[in-house]
């Protein structure tokens, strides 16, 4: 194992066949931090890793918001949150239903207080080095199984690689819908905001093909975070949803005057994929495009922490590293289930969700909501939920299923056959 001293030698040192790194993670966002900063907290036993981000520099990009619970891969995030709400609203013209959550809180994570801990805490290890200005332009595999990735400017090798990269532009498939938002943090010159709840979801006009709805977090009287949101089958620009936010800030605010003070923009892929490209144990794949986030939601925050923590317990027992794990099956098939209905009957949406937040009780709809619950909770949300577009969506699914297991089973007995 070549020591990070390396990187400093000529390039033709930094090209011998021996790795620069154990580890390599490609990517320094949310995931690809959040490895290095538990890996970093292994001391001595910590891998040597280097992260390659190509941003220069970290800005307050987005904003986490997550369901306060004792996970004890979360406490870290006590410090850094910056607001708790202990209500929250779904709401269209004709229904309102607001659900009290003192019990686990709606927190908001400013991502820069974020970024700011984790780089600390990599900054203090001597085996970890996050190379900022890093853009990958290729990855190879070596011929001794190592891992070689070109920058800009550099070359590395490594061996094992986490690749935390949302690679391909935003596709319609494989994903079953995705969830397009732009939002903008705001100051008002007046009072505009109600304080003591969260707009989870505020639907617009009933639409037939998408699901559309405003999310406020307001932060204080004066100062909010409004974003418009869209489910659909094709992922929508930021330019495209231009109009729409326009519209609801107005709707929101009135003629009192604002400034903006930040911008954010996300198209994160819901549903899993429906196919995983396989690939070497020694790559890796997680972050957004790699099941990182919850189908059904997008919330991904939470889970990252939890699986980046259970990364590097793992590593320090003798396990290898892996990627993000897999919902139980009782989760899959609900939220494989609600994007179904979704997808299908997006006019039917603000009455889904109202059912979901009226009927069930907060602790189950919370756990629910960031994954957890048990089966007799998960039979409560099913229950609160209208049968018929469930029923069809279910035997819609279980149909899928069985003919992907036909198709599954007659390439292998026709690949038996050739043989
Ligand atoms: C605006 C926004 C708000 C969100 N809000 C929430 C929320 O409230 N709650 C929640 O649970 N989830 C939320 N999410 C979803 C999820 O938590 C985030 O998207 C999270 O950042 C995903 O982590 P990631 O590591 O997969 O991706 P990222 O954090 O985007 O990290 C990927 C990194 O790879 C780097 N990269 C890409 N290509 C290259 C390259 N060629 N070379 C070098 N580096 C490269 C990027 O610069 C980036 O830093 C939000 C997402 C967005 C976009």
């Amino acid at each position: 194992m070549l020591s990070l001293v390396c990187l400093e030698l000529p390039q033709i040192a930094s090209r011998r066949m021996m790795a620069d790194a154990d580890i390599i993670i490609l990517g320094g966002g949310c995931a690809g931090l959040s490895l290095a900063m538990r890996l970093a907290e292994l001391g001595e036993l910590a891998p040597h890793t280097i992260i390659l981000e190509a941003r220069q520099q970290y800005t307050n990009d987005r904003t986490w918001c997550f369901w306060e619970n004792n996970e004890p891969s979360m406490a870290f995030c006590k410090a850094l949150i910056t607001q708790r709400w202990d209500k929250m609203r779904v709401k269209s013209n004709e229904l309102e239903v607001i659900v009290n959550c003192t019990q686990s809180p709606y927190a908001l994570l400013p991502s820069l207080a974020f970024y700011d801990y984790a780089c600390g805490v990599i900054s203090r290890s001597n085996r970890i080095t996050l190379l900022t200005g890093s853009s990958i332009s290729s990855v190879s595999q070596l011929e001794n199984s190592s891992w070689s990735i070109q920058t800009d400017s550099q070359q590395y090798t490594g061996k094992t690689i986490i690749d935390t990269r949302l690679t391909a532009k935003p596709v319609r498939q494989p994903f079953m819908l995705w969830q397009s938002f732009s939002g903008v943090e705001i100051e008002c010159e007046a009072s505009v905001f109600d304080m003591s709840l969260v707009d989870l979801m505020d639907f617009h006009e009933a639409d037939t093909i998408r699901t559309i709805f405003t999310y406020i977090l307001p932060t204080s009287p004066k100062r909010g975070l409004i974003e418009v949101t869209i489910f659909g089958v094709e992922p929508v620009s930021q330019a495209e949803l231009k109009s729409d936010l326009e519209r609801t800030i107005k709707s929101r605010v009135g003629s009192v005057p604002y400034r903006i003070l930040n911008t954010e923009h996300g198209i994160l892929p819901m549903g899993q994929p429906k196919s995983i490209p396989a690939e070497p144990k020694s790559y890796i794949r997680v972050g957004l495009g790699a099941g990182a986030a919850r189908p059904s939601t997008g919330y991904a925050f939470q889970r990252i922490q939890f699986w980046a923590a259970a990364c590097a317990r793992g590593l320090s027992e003798g396990h290898q590293l892996s990627g993000h794990f897999q919902d139980s099956w009782l989760l899959r098939t609900m939220d494989n289930i609600f994007l179904r209905v979704i997808k299908d009957r997006p006019e039917r949406a603000p009455q889904l969700f109202f059912d979901l937040f009226k009927k069930t009780d907060s602790g189950s709809l919370i756990r629910f909501l960031s994954d957890g619950g048990s089966l007799r909770e998960a039979l409560a949300i099913i229950r609160a939920l209208p049968p018929l577009p469930f029923l069809q969506a279910g035997l819609a699914a279980m149909r899928e299923t069985i003919l992907t297991a036909i198709a599954t089973i007659s390439v292998r007995l026709r690949g038996r056959v050739v043989r």
